[in-house]
């Protein structure tokens, strides 16, 4: 096993005074990673740049401003140079050891009696990424890792969990009991409400689970899992994802999203897909209560965002029912997704002020879809569902009074592979059915605001009637 040159340890700083030496850029990055302490901030700097004094101003440090002497080291338990100036900081780091106070010199490891680490900062719970002083940037690349997996609020729980130590202390004997207790009350519905900022009820459910016999509660996340792209998900999402047992996802949404679960987490498919069998809503709903009486912690995953054309009010009403407890974790809806593709703005200033999600799915009657007065004073309109019946909502917004010349983009496996941006006027929309792919989801976005994009690189509407579209 390869030894380290260094010991990471963690030097308490609060109320005590931690000295910055210099006047740039190098100064103001040290106060701002050490004001994430409560340590009292001394800094020196005889000339401060307006980045520093900026910086010294909102975090609370003090400022000295005179040319560095040793003893502006008096009473601190480290010091950083950081002028820049190699002759300057090798006097810094010369009266810091004369004063036996360890002292970082940036960028002169050499110097250094500690390195700085990348800091990923929970308080009160704290991790520190350290590369010894060689390649900063990979310690930089794993804190970005370690931030997307760990909640901005974990600190919350951590908190709550040591205000709970002494009554699990007394409910439970030490060892395997009380391991697999805080186990679990760290990933569970407890460190779900606790994270959620319900404290009460992360009590009142691990005082549920402290007394004997109680079984462990599941927990549900209504996932938006975004348009399909991976990195459309949001850090949420994907840390949910990785933390459930059950992943139970509809048809829409792709492998590849599915496949950033946890890696051991059971899949549930229950979409629609040609020659499988597809769940009724009753069925989903039946699953996601059973997997949660269970104590399984259960990821409910939906294209796009749950809440929009998600059918989600009937599993949420489901759940309430059971009593099992849910969470929505919101994802960036199709109509967005296919408003960045084809780089249309939904609203714009003077032209249209609201935006309408509509499907046309209910389209099948001779009767106005309800949203098409809105669209008439100049609502853009995003149609979810739409390609079959494309034809039937031109027609009847036209009969409504809509100019037939009104623009139009139908956007295909927007953020996917085999994405396809239409463009054209209201009048070629009926084209929108005869396209090949009829599997493919597609977005139609309609409104005056679209006139106003450069959409000149899209297909033409009009072309795709004739079937002379090239393959994607
Ligand atoms: N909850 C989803 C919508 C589900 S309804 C959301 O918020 O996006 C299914 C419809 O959404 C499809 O028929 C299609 O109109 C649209 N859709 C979903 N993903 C899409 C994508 N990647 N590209 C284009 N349209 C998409």
């Amino acid at each position: 096993m390869p030894r380290l040159t260094s010991f990471p340890a963690f030097v308490r700083v609060a109320d005590r005074v931690v000295a910055i030496v210099g006047d740039g850029a190098a100064a103001a990055a040290k106060v701002r990673l050490l004001a994430e302490t409560q340590a009292k901030l001394r800094v020196v700097a005889a000339h401060a740049e307006d980045e520093l004094r900026a910086d010294v101003a909102r975090l609370g440090a003090t400022l000295v401003e005179e040319p560095f002497a040793p003893r502006h080291l008096d009473g601190a338990v480290l010091v950083f140079a950081a002028t820049e100036d190699e002759a300057a900081d090798t006097a810094i780091a010369a009266a810091a050891r004369t004063a036996r106070i360890p002292v970082n010199v940036v960028d002169r490891p050499a110097l250094c009696d500690f390195t700085t680490p990348a800091l990923v900062n929970r308080a009160p719970l704290a991790i520190a990424i350290g590369t010894e002083g060689a390649a900063p940037v990979l310690a930089r690349h794993v804190r970005a890792k370690i931030e997307a997996m760990l909640a901005p609020d974990l600190g919350r729980l951590v908190a709550f969990a040591d205000g709970l130590r002494a009554t699990v202390a007394r409910m439970l004997p030490a060892g395997e009991a009380r391991r697999r207790f805080w186990a679990r009350a760290f990933e569970g519905a407890v460190a779900a409400r606790a994270l959620a900022g319900d404290l009460e009820g992360a009590r009142d459910e691990a005082l549920r689970e402290l007394s004997a016999g109680a079984d462990v509660a599941g927990y549900v996340w209504l996932i938006g899992a975004g348009p399909g792209a991976t990195d459309l998900l949001t850090l949420r999402a994907q840390r949910v994802l990785q933390e459930v047992d059950v992943i139970v996802h509809d048809a829409l949404v792709p492998s590849e999203v599915i496949a950033m679960g946890r890696r051991d987490a059971e899949r549930i498919s229950v979409g629609k897909r040609k020659g499988h069998h597809e769940a009724t809503q009753s069925e989903i709903e039946a699953i996601l209560v059973r997997e949660a009486k269970a104590g399984r912690r259960v990821a409910r995953l939906k294209s796009g965002d749950p809440m929009v054309f998600g059918r989600v009010g009937e599993e949420m009403a489901a759940l309430s029912r059971a009593g099992v407890p849910f969470e929505v974790v919101p994802g960036v809806t199709a109509a967005f997704a296919a408003a960045a593709s084809a780089k249309v703005p939904l609203t714009l200033r003077g032209v249209a002020s609201s935006l309408v999600f509509a499907t046309g799915h209910d389209l099948d009657g001779r009767t106005l879809p309800d949203w098409s007065g809105l669209a008439l004073g100049g609502a853009t309109v995003a149609v979810y569902m739409g390609r079959s019946v494309a034809g039937a909502v031109a027609e009847r917004l036209m009969e409504a009074g809509l100019s037939g010349r009104t623009p139009v983009a139908a956007v295909e496996n927007a953020a996917r592979p085999g994405e396809r941006v239409f463009a054209g006027r209201l009048a070629d929309l009926p084209a929108l059915a005869h396209e090949a792919d009829a599997g493919a989801p597609v977005l139609i976005l309609i409104g005056e605001a679209l006139a106003q994009a450069d959409i000149g690189d899209a297909r033409p509407l009009a072309a795709a009637a004739v079937g002379t579209t090239a393959a994607a």
